[in-house]
């Protein structure tokens, strides 16, 4: 292409909300054909909200729901204790010690819980000794009790394993969709904490309308593979890459580029920087993280995933390469 149609197809660009980081960058659009979608924050919105707790005494479990109302489908977990104020002190202890852990992170799950704890115990303690456990969790000490929030994978280094009912109520939170994490403190699971992300309300259309420009929409994430399959159905996505630590992330481009695939990704989080890097298109969500932004070829002011697509249509054509 010409200088002028490379400056047209910018200047286009930053009307729909899109910005090129050399315009040289979009000559790679022409032969994408896979287009890789984080989920928290690209394809869901990532303002996560606290929707269930769950917590297990030393006799029973107690359930304790939040009035917050996405929680209404919300499993029935062992489906023993109620309403005792046993339960009730050890919820508020459960969301002490998790939220103070937790107010440490950045990552969204931790910012909900830590934001929403605090909006029902008060203060939260400090933390001391915080360690971020990237794609599993936290760990620290509060008022001298060890704590760790995170996936099964974080507390397996404790040697520390949910029981049956907390698998259970693991289980069915993701199977609805949720991100459920469990929190134990000295030595001990205690119970469940579960955040509910939405779907932005245009991701399902930007997916169609990705699909329509030829591209394999891939979901990859590092959450549970039954949450990410949820949402994956609800945007109209058949592949979902799971369970996948932040560190992997580039490694999952590096397969699908040696299957001889060419790669868009788009993406939000500091996790999803090098992965961003390595795809022959990277582009970031002007919502998400300056990591992100700084890795990619293309940011998308406006976070919103129709803009993957336009910023794609728009390359075609000021290559002439309409498909
Ligand atoms: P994603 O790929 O969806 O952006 P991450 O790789 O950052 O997610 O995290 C993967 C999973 O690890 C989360 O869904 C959550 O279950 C768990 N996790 C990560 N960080 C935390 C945290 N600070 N507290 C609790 N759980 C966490
Ligand atoms: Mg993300």
């Amino acid at each position: 292409a010409t200088p002028v149609a490379l400056l047209v197809g910018t200047g286009r660009g930053a009307q729909l909300g899109i910005l090129i980081r050399g315009p040289e960058t979009l000559e790679s659009t022409r032969a994408v054909d896979t287009i890789v979608l984080d989920k928290t924050g690209t394809v869901t919105s990532g303002r996560m909200a606290l929707t269930g707790v769950v917590v297990e005494t030393a006799s029973n479990l107690a359930e304790s729901r939040e009035a917050r109302s996405i929680h209404a489908e919300s499993s029935d977990a062992g489906a023993i204790l109620r309403t005792s104020e046993d339960a009730a002190a050890a919820r508020a202890e459960l969301l002490r010690l998790a939220g103070a852990v937790e107010d440490a992170s950045e990552h969204p799950v931790a910012q909900a819980i830590a934001r929403d704890a605090t909006a029902e115990v008060g203060e939260l303690p400090g933390v001391e000794s915080f360690q971020n456990h990237p794609g599993t969790g936290v760990s620290g000490v509060v008022d001298g009790h060890a704590v760790l929030v995170g996936r099964e994978e974080l507390l397996a280094e404790w040697s520390l394993r949910p029981d049956e009912a907390l698998d259970a109520a693991l289980a069915a939170e993701r199977t609805a969709g949720r991100t459920a994490v469990l929190v134990a403190w000295d030595g001990e699971v205690r119970g469940i904490l579960s955040v509910a992300d939405r779907v932005k309300p245009t991701s399902r259309e930007a997916v169609a309308q990705l699909r329509a420009l030829g591209l394999d929409p891939v979901l990859l994430t590092g959450d549970h593979e039954a949450v990410a399959r949820r949402i994956a159905d609800e945007v109209g996505i058949d592949r979902v890459i799971a369970e996948v630590l932040p560190h992997e992330k580039v490694e999952v481009v590096k397969g699908l580029q040696a299957e001889g695939r060419v790669v868009a990704m788009v993406g939000d989080g500091v996790n999803d920087a090098a992965a961003l890097a390595q795809a022959d298109l990277g582009l970031a969500m002007g919502t998400g993280a300056d990591a992100a932004i700084e890795a990619s070829d293309v940011t998308l002011v406006r976070g919103d995933l129709r803009s993957a697509a336009d910023a794609i249509r728009l390359s075609r054509r000021t290559f002439g390469t309409i498909r």
